[in-house]
């Protein structure tokens, strides 16, 4: 066996699909001011994983950014219409850069602009996958961001951590990398140091990120943390690394840092699980009694009308809405079969006027097991 042949042998499998996620921060050096140099180095590192047969989705933050520096503004704005405007003004700039940067590699890159209402509706969610499945088959590079210039505060991500979370679940990534200006989590109780892997993410793991304080970034690590745990969930590696280190992705998927690294669950959601859990903004909540709480949680099964005790916010049949149990905990998530304003008669079906008017009524299920999932 020759050396380069023994070489790539001892090279770890490259990974099968990844999505990596870049910050502002690592896209450019001021505000507005791109990074040349580090994106041709992106560009080059994604260029050879594609070439070992990685299928790579990028999700990228800099329009907001971009479109200040082209407006000469030093601050962020407060106003959302002067943040979407310099989204509108930024994007374009971002797709230039990009396709620039892939040119060199005879690599394509294809613009994804999405807000969160394209992942909640469950038809809209699968045209996004089906559309992300067909760009990777003609080879492209998809470039994602949130659609700022259209998402108003009920229908954003909020960050593009989170976004990058979702994508990873959606095209059921073995792998999520978030490059920022941050190079992993630190341990604040322990050695001050990154913490190389988080095999859980506990309440103590989520008490050491701390929130942003840059003027062109959005989420910092708690939002990292967040989008964290939604991939793992689903059964996606998830790394928190600096996008300045040069080759990150490939020390990564070798195992050999820098950053921080969180193990995926040994048991994934399944795919409609995850969207039910994650992807949706509840429109209210069901309270069920103590006695309903384990025949949920540790049994599997539906939520009939005799475990309900009552109901808050305002839901439509076929909403979905939290569960709690009595002492106030959200403990599961579901599609709820009846209305907000049906409630208060099926958490009084006990009663001898009720129980007359829906005889049956104490075992329908307001919330069926298949559309239900635990948190
Ligand atoms: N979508 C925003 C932008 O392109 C970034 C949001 C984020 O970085 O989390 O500027």
């Amino acid at each position: 066996m020759s050396s380069v042949t023994k070489l790539i042998a001892s090279a770890p499998p490259a990974p099968q699909r990844v999505v990596v996620k870049l910050g502002t921060g690592v896209l450019t050096t001021g505000i507005g001011q791109l990074d040349t140099a580090r994106i041709a180095a992106v560009c080059a590192e994604i260029a050879s994983l594609r070439a070992r047969g990685t299928e790579i989705i990028v999700v990228s933050s800099g329009a907001v950014g971009l479109g200040m520096g082209s407006l000469g503004l030093l601050k962020k704005p407060k106003q959302i219409a002067k943040k979407q405007a310099c989204a509108a003004i930024g994007q374009s700039r971002l797709m230039q850069t990009w396709q620039a940067g892939f040119a060199p590699h005879g690599l394509t890159v294809a613009q994804v602009l999405l807000t969160h209402d394209d992942l909640r509706v469950r038809s809209r969610y699968l045209g996004v996958k089906e559309t992300l499945r067909q760009l990777i088959a003609y080879g492209t590079i998809p470039i994602i961001n949130e659609n700022d210039t259209v998402s108003a505060a009920e229908i954003k991500f909020g960050d593009n951590d989170t976004l990058s979370a979702m994508v990873a679940s959606l095209v059921e990534a073995q792998h999520l990398v978030i490059l920022s200006t941050a190079p992993g989590l630190i341990d604040m109780k322990g050695t001050k140091q990154i913490l190389p892997v988080v095999a859980r993410i506990t309440p103590e793991i989520e008490a050491m990120a701390g929130g942003t304080t840059d003027e062109t970034a959005t989420g910092g690590m708690i939002s990292k943390i967040t989008a964290a745990k939604l991939a793992t969930k689903g059964g996606c590696g998830v790394f928190i690394a600096s996008g300045s280190e040069p080759d990150i992705l490939s020390r990564l998927f070798a195992g050999r840092g820098p950053g921080t690294f969180f193990v995926p669950s040994g048991l994934p959601m399944e795919s409609k699980k995850r969207w039910l859990a994650y992807f949706q903004r509840p429109a209210g909540t069901i309270t069920i009694n103590e006695r309903a709480v384990p025949i949920l949680r540790d049994h599997g099964r539906s939520l009939l009308a005799v475990g309900v005790t009552g109901s808050s916010g305002e839901f439509a049949a076929g909403d979905i809405v939290n569960i709690t149990g009595p002492d106030g905990t959200v403990f599961a998530r579901g599609k709820s079969t009846f209305a907000a304003e049906e409630i208060p008669a099926i958490a009084e079906q006990q009663s001898a006027a009720v129980a007359a008017l829906y005889p049956a009524r104490k075992r329908l299920e307001v919330v069926h097991r298949n559309d239900l999932v635990l948190l």
